[in-house]
């Protein structure tokens, strides 16, 4: 009953008379295939995806993911996306849920360490990946939390460290890596705009410094929102600052 449940929650948040994004189609053959999109909706974040069961299970990381092992990335769990969505890149218009671009940020394939299933259970997932950009051992922590329904969504996103590499402190991926790995194009030009910056390295403007706190160019650093309560306080500093939770990420834009 979950396999037939896993897309009901993608269904019901979207028309897809309106959007371009793919039905929610169960895959019957499953593979091991992951995907990580940048997706400039009501928050500029990663969504980083790994098959399983016929889905892609899936995180909005608000961050993006770190190759630094000392980087814990927030990845918030959300619905479970069709297989299909692996190859999605484009705009989901103005006014439909998670409205904005979509770029291919970076796919291949993952291999789960033990157990996938139960580690998706127990909040402790260990696997490689083997992609363009992203490669190796990581593993996804689920944070306890306070609300029940938060406890069970949020989780770390941690690169693990690489036996016999030195503790060098690898460039940010993000920065460096910022193109389509099916186009070359950047979030901008999926657009198909002139881009109005929203990034956390991008300097602050005279019109951001005075926008609305939740408005959708909200930035880490720039305005720093409390944390979460849910966030206990010794992963305060290890999870992102910036205000959290799905529905954030991912409005109607
Ligand atoms: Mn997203």
């Amino acid at each position: 009953m979950v396999f037939a449940m896993a897309l009901e929650e993608y269904k019901r948040k979207r028309r897809f008379e309106e959007t371009p994004e793919p039905p929610p189609k169960l895959q019957k053959k499953t593979e091991h295939r992951f995907v990580v999109q940048k997706h400039d909706a009501t928050r500029l974040h990663y969504d980083f995806r790994l098959e399983l069961d016929g889905v892609l299970k899936s995180w909005a990381v608000p961050k993006g993911p770190s190759l630094d092992p000392g980087d814990k990335r927030l990845a918030v769990e959300v619905e479970d996306h069709p297989v299909d969505y692996g190859s999605f890149e484009g705009t989901i218009p103005k006014g439909q849920y998670g409205g904005g671009s979509v770029l291919l940020w970076d796919r291949g394939t993952w291999s789960p360490i033990g157990d996938a299933r139960e580690g998706l259970r127990r909040g402790n997932l260990k696997f490689e990946l083997h992609g363009k950009k992203l490669q190796g051992a990581w593993a996804l922590i689920r944070i306890r939390g306070r609300g029940e329904e938060e406890a069970k969504k949020n989780w770390l996103l941690i690169k693990e460290r690489e036996p016999g590499t030195r503790a060098s402190r690898p460039g940010d991926i993000l920065t460096e890596r910022p193109e389509s790995v099916r186009s070359g194009k950047t979030i901008e030009q999926v657009g198909g705009k002139t881009w109005k910056s929203s990034r956390p390295s991008a300097p602050a403007s005279k019109a951001k410094a005075t926008s609305a706190a939740s408005g959708p160019d909200a930035l880490p650093g720039s305005r720093r929102a409390p944390l979460p309560r849910w966030i206990p306080p010794q992963l305060a500093t290890l999870a992102s600052a910036a205000p959290s939770g799905e529905a954030w990420i991912h409005e109607i834009k």
